[in-house]
């Protein structure tokens, strides 16, 4: 299951989640699961109930965290990144939804390393087992655009995997990090696609990785100057992926 926010653990499911959920017939965004522990003692199976429970693993952004984060007008400490895959074939590109979800950067604050989107994302790849005979395309949209390491490891990974191709598109340009003008001329050197999220992607991200409950054709709400910024943004990326200092 993708990575996501923290999941809910609980003790019992609703009866209408567990047969909403559990249908085999219906496509749902969400994953449930259950679980149970039993503890082994010579032929005896004795369960642990402290141990069972149901917890929701979800692949679906809550409405105001994607609002909150990817406004492009806003400065926010966290990053997310959305991310998808499809299997490119002659002209079609088929999604495969396994490979599909968001996820966060990890702060210090929960007592662990500190780690980048990017750096988690990548970390999550090899356990997909891509076929190297196949040809896929990875897109991501991040709140923040690479640092200077993040695009580094970006780079590597595609030079060392000719069989994937990203596309990156950025809410925002990331400029406190040392190096990330020549880290984001890297990662276009190496075959990846680099812009910035214009209403399209955010509409797109609203739609395909945002939870909205009941209502699934609520509009993207739009926020004044969001097009503005994106062009300012734009030229400034251009600048910076045109410049030939390195
Ligand atoms: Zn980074």
């Amino acid at each position: 299951m993708a990575a996501g926010s923290a999941p809910e653990a609980r003790g019992l499911m609703d009866e209408q989640t567990f047969l909403d959920n559990f249908n085999n017939l219906i496509y749902r965004h969400k994953t449930y699961l259950c679980y149970e522990t039993e503890r082994m003692q010579d032929d005896l199976w004795i369960p642990l109930d402290d141990t069972r429970a149901s917890c929701r693993t979800r692949s679906l952004m809550d409405e105001q965290t994607f609002l909150d984060n990817f406004n492009n007008l806003i400065y926010v400490h966290k990053t997310y990144l959305c991310y998808e895959t499809e299997r490119m074939q002659d002209d079609l590109s088929i999604p495969l939804d396994e490979y599909k979800g968001f996820l966060q950067n990890e702060g210090a604050d929960k007592g662990s390393k500190r780690r980048h989107a990017e750096s988690i994302f990548l970390g999550d790849i090899p356990s997909w087992n891509l076929d190297t005979e196949l040809r896929y395309r990875v897109t991501c949209f991040i709140s923040w655009s690479p640092c200077a390491t993040c695009a580094d490891e970006l780079t590597k990974f595609l030079r060392e995997n000719r069989h994937v191709n990203l596309r990156i598109f950025a809410a925002r340009i990331y400029e406190r990090s040392q190096g990330y003008e020549a880290g984001l001329r890297k990662l276009k050197a190496a075959g990846a696609e680099v812009a910035i999220m214009s209403l399209q992607e955010f509409e797109y991200c609203w739609k395909n990785f945002v939870d909205h409950q009941q209502d699934e054709d609520k509009p993207f709400p739009r926020w004044d100057n969001l097009d503005s910024e994106y062009e300012r943004l734009t030229k400034e990326l251009e600048g910076i992926l045109q410049n030939q200092e390195d």
